[in-house]
């Protein structure tokens, strides 16, 4: 398994982790198979969409936020619910499949860390599982 880590920029921030994604398929020498993208945080997730328009996550960051209101009577004492919420809504994980040794993104697709109690490190596993 391959672990790598994204310092975040902002309370809700979204980090294009694809080009370490990539790495860690080149690094381990695998032709054909999948790989598992897993974010171990319960605050952030990982999502696949549009990565030429950075106008697209943007988006996506304020359509979260009004989603999920900050200012709702939450129980939790930590007052992170907002963030445990988006979490859920986005997933912990993505799989893209690898043939020929190429990570099998759609033209537009990137892979994604979305952070929801950031600033923060966060850590990413890449599990290759080989066909
Ligand atoms: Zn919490």
């Amino acid at each position: 398994m391959t672990t790598f880590s994204v310092k975040t920029s902002g309370t809700v921030a979204t980090t294009d982790i694809t080009e370490s994604v990539i790495q860690a398929v080149a690094d381990n020498d695998i032709q054909d198979g999948a790989a598992l993208i897993y974010c171990p945080h319960t605050t952030a997730g990982i999502f696949i969409n549009e990565g030429a328009d950075p106008d697209v996550v943007i988006d996506v960051e304020a359509f979260m936020k009004e989603l999920v209101p900050r200012n709702r009577p939450y129980r939790h004492a930590e007052g992170n619910s907002p963030a445990h919420i988006s979490s859920i809504l986005t997933g912990n994980s993505a799989m893209v499949p690898i043939s020929g040794g190429k990570l099998m993104l759609g033209r537009w697709q990137h892979v994604f860390l979305a952070e929801f109690d950031g600033p923060r490190n966060r850590q990413v596993y890449v599990q290759l599982l080989r066909s």
